[in-house]
């Protein structure tokens, strides 16, 4: 058994969550966890709001409320709609608790102990039109690398390179748009550069992450490592543990990555054994994956792996499949211009397995994609409503029907796992099932052929493929039926249509299984209309065939057909409440 970490980026309790973010980063670890755990493996999923940071404290500044409360309003609607979207953290917590301090001071002290971390002096913009310090998003100027002219003090989320204020060509006051002078403070540095060969020796190893990801880290460090301050002039943070620094505090970005293992040990305390958290971290039967946007590829192929290398005894991230960006409607997604969909907003008015299929099917894995309603409507009808809903309905209904609401018997097969065991052992269907005709065999070597690639391809992170084998299938199901038509067979021959039909169950069975890391409600629906009982997850990644004569619970829809106009109102209603 192995041991899955999936570490999933730290969201800003600034704001509400956006389908950029879903599908960038929550949906895809949820996908692989939810599939973890069917196969068995143990599985810890952590995040948690990150609760400091600029984003924090310029939004309360706006607001004129304290950082905490806005940090906890936006926690509270986090885990709300994890909740309603199906995204089943086992720890989602926040940067704000004592065990996150607690253990972010003790691996700073660690660092510094080590020589991993030094006192120095920074230049940092001060404003003095404002009378302050401008540290991260408080200043804003053109990108050194790209030049584009939306750089923020520590990143530029148009090439994703975090910067230092110095570095910005232009700088503002993000206040009164004033210059900066620059005035000296003491601060500690992270000696990175003493990284800077371990890591690319490390990184050009990993063969089997993504090409992006792997292509921008190592062009990265190529470009030379630079040491960074990791503390800032500022009083919302986590506090340094030594004396002499009060009025500073840890920089966002330092602390957030350790809320990984802070998060990891919060869970192991709350699980009755502290050192839990260790199955995790050390050995080669652990392995890390972390969820991220491509804004956030360098924070965990350099910085956090440099930080874990100092500290030592953990083990670096096995893969970080990040993602690339969703664009809306064919535009840039931007939060401030308001040209974005809200997930709180999506989900008051609709399922949540219809945009879990959509982000799934089009997953931003390796070039950015698209949302607009136009395609989540078209999508929703075509292909859930029409390909897979029609299939589980046309099936179970008929069924139901015809066989007094029970799973039909087969005339030679009582179990298709034993079919699916003859096969294996590659047997001669032709002996094994004489009457067994070859659509009836194509189809079952389908499921079973499905099952195989959807393993491999969802252990290897390539979720938007994964779902279209799973879709493929159920087209293959409903051309069979429309081939075997049991509904004008049964006239003449009961057991021939029986032969189908159970046939067809067996497929719907399997889908509900493959399916379920993308699609958990309505998997479930489905796992009890067939009449299993219990939860699917629980139930294993197997092909698990219904037994004749199991009872099947009354058959619903598990789709309902979205109106076609919601589309140029839903379009409509994003174009007025922006500002583009
Ligand atoms: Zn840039
Ligand atoms: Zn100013």
């Amino acid at each position: 058994m192995s041991k899955i970490f999936i570490g999933v980026a730290w969201p800003y309790a600034n704001g509400s969550l956006h389908l950029g973010q879903i599908a960038g980063a929550y949906l895809p670890p949820d996908i692989f966890a939810r599939y973890h755990r069917m196969k068995g493996n143990q599985v810890l999923m952590v995040s948690g709001s990150d609760q400091h940071g600029t984003p924090i404290t310029l939004r309360a500044e706006r607001e004129g409320v304290k950082p905490g409360a806005i940090a906890a309003r936006y926690h509270q609607e986090f885990l709300e709609s994890w909740q309603k979207l199906g995204i089943s953290f086992d720890l989602f917590t926040s940067t704000g608790t004592a065990n996150h301090t607690r253990v972010v001071q003790k691996v700073f002290l660690s660092l510094l102990e080590k020589g991993y971390i030094y006192r120095g002096i920074v230049s940092q913009p001060f404003c003095p039109q404002c009378q302050r310090f401008l540290t991260d998003r408080y200043i804003g100027g053109t990108c050194p690398y790209c030049r584009s002219e939306k750089a923020r003090g520590d990143q530029c989320d148009d090439c994703g390179k975090p910067l230092n204020a110095a570095e910005l060509i232009q700088p503002q006051c993000s206040f009164c748009d004033e210059a900066p002078e620059f005035r000296d403070s003491e601060h500690f540095f992270l000696k990175l550069s003493a990284f800077q060969d371990r890591l690319l020796e490390w990184v050009k190893k990993k063969d089997s992450w993504r090409q992006n990801v792997r292509n921008f880290t190592i062009s990265y460090l190529e470009g030379g490592l630079h040491d960074r301050a990791i503390t800032r002039d500022i009083g919302w943070g986590v506090p340094l543990p030594l004396p002499g620094f009060e009025g500073k505090r840890i920089y966002v970005w330092f602390e957030a990555v350790i809320g990984y293992l802070s998060a990891t040990k919060e869970w192991a305390k709350s699980s009755g054994d502290e050192e839990r958290w260790q199955d995790f971290w050390q050995g080669d039967k652990a392995k890390g994956y972390y969820f991220i946007g491509k804004d956030n590829i360098i924070f965990h192929t350099v910085i956090w792996p440099a930080m874990l290398m100092g500290y030592g005894n953990l083990n670096l991230p096995y893969d970080v499949p990040a993602n690339e960006f969703l664009t809306i409607e064919g535009r840039k997604l931007s939060t401030s211009r308001n040209w974005a969909v809200w997930l709180p907003d999506y989900l008051s008015r609709y399922d949540p397995d219809p945009l879990r299929y959509l982000l799934s099917i089009s997953m931003p894995e390796t070039s950015d994609t698209d949302f607009s309603w136009g395609e989540f409507i078209r999508r929703n009808n075509d292909e859930l409503v029409a390909t897979y809903g029609n299939l589980v309905h046309r099936v179970l209904t008929f069924t139901y029907r015809q066989f007094d609401g029970c799973v039909p018997k087969h005339s030679r097969y009582d179990d298709f796992s034993m079919f699916l065991d003859d096969l294996d052992e590659g047997n001669d269907i032709g002996t094994i099932c004489p009457d067994m005709d070859n659509h009836s065999i194509d189809m079952i070597e389908d499921a079973k052929e499905a099952f195989r690639s959807m393993d491999l391809l969802l252990s290897k992170c390539q979720f938007r493929q994964a779902i279209m084998r799973a879709m493929s299938l159920a087209q293959d199901a409903n051309r069979y039926l429309d081939m075997k038509s049991p509904w004008k067979v049964i006239k003449e021959d009961r057991q021939a249509a029986a032969d189908s039909l159970y046939i067809a169950l067996c497929v719907i069975s399997h889908l509900s299984k493959l399916l379920y890391p993308f699609l958990p409600f309505s998997s479930q629906k489905l796992h009890e209309y067939l009449g299993f009982a219990g939860n699917v997850e629980d139930d294993g990644w197997r092909l698990h065939s219904p037994t004749p004569g199991q009872k099947l619970l009354p058959p619903e829809p598990l789709f309902s057909k979205l109106d076609e106009e919601l589309a140029g109102e839903e379009s409509a209603r994003l174009r007025q409440s922006s500002s583009e």
